[in-house]
């Protein structure tokens, strides 16, 4: 999704894996695509012009159909959430059961990195931490794939996948992968 945030590198990484990947920006974009990618950013600028644009109701639509996959990372995973409690009225495709609380780490620690342990990795993953929300709840329909200080920061709910870090930062393409297998099976499933 090129609306807003750091979609270039996410594009780059998926290059380096030899997939071919289309800037979203109009629902007419999302033709033919079997994952979506929602960068990191701006959480309040992504969702105010995706319901402009018709993108939202446009990706609500396919995520029901079960047709598209979607990963929200860092400003993208406050889209995906059903609840931000502070801003409850934020514009969001609000689908993922989990909710979130934005910029939650405080000023101090704004930004870190931590070598995370992910569900079916075998080595630890170096995750960049920027201004990032919190994962206050998540759903029973949820899955906690990793956490940071035992709270979750990468979590999976059928083909929906959020996490509030930057996997698009590091040169470790492995959750880039992760999301390709959900997306296949989108298209499998589809
Ligand atoms: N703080 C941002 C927001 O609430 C998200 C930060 C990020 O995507 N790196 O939109």
């Amino acid at each position: 999704m090129a609306i807003q945030g750091d979609f270039r590198e996410h594009k780059q990484m998926l290059k380096e894996l030899g997939v071919e990947a289309v800037e979203v920006r109009l629902p007419r974009d999302l033709e033919g695509l079997a994952g979506l990618i929602v960068p990191g950013g701006e959480s309040t600028t992504i969702g105010m012009l995706a319901r402009e644009y018709g993108l939202e109701g446009a990706v609500r639509e396919r995520v029901r159909e079960g047709s598209l996959a979607v990963w929200g990372t860092c400003a993208g995973a406050i889209w995906l959430a059903r609840e931000i409690p502070e801003f409850p009225d934020q514009p969001r495709l609000g689908v993922l059961n989990i909710a979130v609380q934005r910029n939650a780490y405080g000023r101090q620690v704004d930004s870190f990195e931590e070598d995370l342990e992910i569900l079916g990795f075998e080595r630890p993953f170096h995750a960049f931490f920027i201004r990032a929300p919190r994962i206050l709840k998540v759903g029973d329909d949820v899955r906690v794939l990793a956490k940071h200080q035992n709270e979750a920061v990468l979590v999976q709910s059928g083909k929906l996948l959020a996490g509030t870090f930057h996997p698009e930062l590091s040169e470790d393409t492995r959750v880039h992968q992760l999301f390709l297998q959900l997306s296949s099976n989108a298209l499998v499933a589809k």
